[in-house]
């Protein structure tokens, strides 16, 4: 990659996207989409509302219809228009990338990795388009029974702001290759990225109506999706607040099944036998990447005793020399959190932490004097009922927790009602698979952490969500089983 800087993109798309075509919203209104770097507006979005969401449905609607182009479709050719659109994320990769630094702050090396690991995503889901099968079951009695996999339906997909390009093909890529039709909502912080896919996705010659994108906030476009009464299923990532809503619209409107990717606070535990400067790297690059703004980081780290001091001194110091700035510098680890909003949640955080008695090791303020800029924080002697030890702070403010035996540390771990995910650090692969075992959470990482490859499986125990992204379990969310059962009488 160049080390020189990159510069910023030219926005092209800025309307809904409905039936391939890009059209104002209904009410006229617009809202703008701000640069964290800086808190400047870069320019104004049409504003989707209920009545935007209603056009949208009619039109995946009618795209869903038994006997329509796309329902019509041989599997194998949906899988060809999906790999077409990996192939384009491809092509396009540096603008995208440019355009979600822009849109997002994240720096420019990780957007280009998220459009790289997005086109996967959309690959790996190509293949799938045509082994979506069901079963022949050797039924009681004289009949022939087997079972369908078919499309759910119309699918309303909202995305967060924190992976705006890879949240998309997460949910895009599984619907298409069973043959759903999507009603997309992108956060209202990061509508861009998902406007410029919008494109791609009439380019690669994907029928009409088949992917419909509707910027707005979500109170308004986010709730219409989840009340609508037209929606057969929804894909949610975002806080558990929120969740809880779509979770009770659903069941207030049309039961539309639901699958959700939430919050987490995610426990790291670091054994004795640890490599401490391996963990020191894991536990950082853990919670510090994507500026903290991670629903699986590793917010709390659990250190043994022995080793505890030791950890803090190097992770203390690794968090000094993170180098925080332009995202479009290649030098940089850290651009801006995403919002006035989010910067001062992690604000009001970091004061609970000092208040509550944590000790403030580095950090704990603003970084620069614009944009949405937070120091690399570290706090130790963080204990459990301190709010820092509870709460997701989604920034970068790493707490560090000390611990003395293994069973307490998995208690400990444990006694949250998050269950994203978890990870351990030891060489000794006994601990690691019985501590894997215990660990009440979707994902566990050994010797590693934030590893999410597209054929895995991804989301939480508990409060952390419900259903599966990604991989094979991710396809079971956009399928219904329908079972045929047909009387053979056996005479010939
Ligand atoms: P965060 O707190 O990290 O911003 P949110 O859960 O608020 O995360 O947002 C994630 C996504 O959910 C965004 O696209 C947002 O617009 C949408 N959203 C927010 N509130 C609602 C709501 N009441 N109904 C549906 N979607 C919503």
């Amino acid at each position: 990659m160049a080390t020189e800087k990159i510069q910023p993109p030219e926005v092209i798309f800025t309307q809904i996207f409905i039936n391939n075509e890009f059209v104002n919203s209904v009410s006229g209104k617009t809202f703008p989409t701000i640069n964290p770097v800086t808190g400047d507006k870069i320019c104004d979005v049409q504003e989707g509302d209920k009545a935007d969401v209603d056009v949208a449905v009619k039109a995946a609607r009618a795209a869903f219809k038994l006997g329509s182009p796309w329902r019509s479709l041989d599997a194998s050719a949906r899988g060809s228009l999906l790999y077409k659109l990996s192939e384009l994320f491809l092509r396009d990769a540096e603008y995208m990338a440019k355009l979600e630094t822009l849109d997002n702050g994240k720096p420019y090396k990780s957007s280009f990795s998220s459009v790289n690991g997005a086109a996967k995503v959309l690959r790996y889901y190509a293949g799938f388009a045509d082994k979506i099968h069901g079963k022949t079951i050797p039924v009681d009695g004289p009949f022939f029974c087997y079972t369908r996999h078919e499309p759910v339906g119309v699918c309303g997909q909202i995305i967060p702001w924190n992976y705006p390009i890879s949240l998309l093909t997460w949910k895009i890529g599984p619907a298409l290759a069973c043959g759903c039709t999507c009603v997309v909502k992108p956060a209202e912080q990061t509508p861009l990225t998902a406007l410029y896919v919008a494109k791609l996705i009439k380019e690669a010659g994907f029928p009409p109506g088949v992917v419909n994108i509707i910027p707005g906030y979500g109170p308004t476009a986010g709730a219409a999706i989840s009340e609508h009464m037209d929606i057969d299923k929804i894909a949610f990532t975002g806080s558990t607040e929120v969740g809880r809503l779509i979770q009770e619209a659903s069941g207030k409107s049309n039961l539309k099944r639901v699958s959700l990717e939430l919050g987490g606070k995610s426990p790291l535990i670091v054994l004795t036998d640890a490599d401490i400067d391996f963990a020191v790297d894991i536990g950082h690059d853990g919670l510090f990447a994507n500026m903290g703004q991670i629903c699986c980081a590793a917010s709390r780290i659990f250190v043994h005793e022995d080793i505890y001091d030791d950890y803090v001194k190097k992770s203390v110091a690794r968090a000094k020399r993170r180098t925080i700035g332009d995202p479009y510098d290649p030098k940089t680890e850290s651009g801006p959190q995403i919002s006035q909003e989010q910067f001062d949640k992690i604000m009001e955080l970091i004061d609970s932490g000092k208040k509550d008695g944590a000790k403030l090791e580095c950090g704990g303020g603003r970084f620069g004097d614009k944009g949405y800029f937070v120091q690399s924080t570290v706090f130790s002697d963080v204990t459990d009922e301190m709010r820092i030890a509870k709460e997701e702070i989604f920034g970068p403010v790493q707490q560090i927790l000390k611990f003395k035996t293994i069973e307490e540390a998995v208690e400990r771990a444990n006694r949250t009602t998050y269950g994203l995910s978890a990870g351990v650090i030891t060489k000794d692969i006994d601990k690691a698979l019985s501590i894997a075992n215990k660990i009440e959470a979707g994902t566990v990482w050994v010797n590693t952490f934030t590893v999410i490859p597209c054929q895995g499986a991804f989301g939480g125990f508990k409060m952390s969500g419900q259903g599966r992204e990604l991989g094979e379990y991710g396809l079971q969310e956009y399928t219904e089983i329908k079972t045929v059962t047909v009387k053979v009488d056996g005479n010939l």
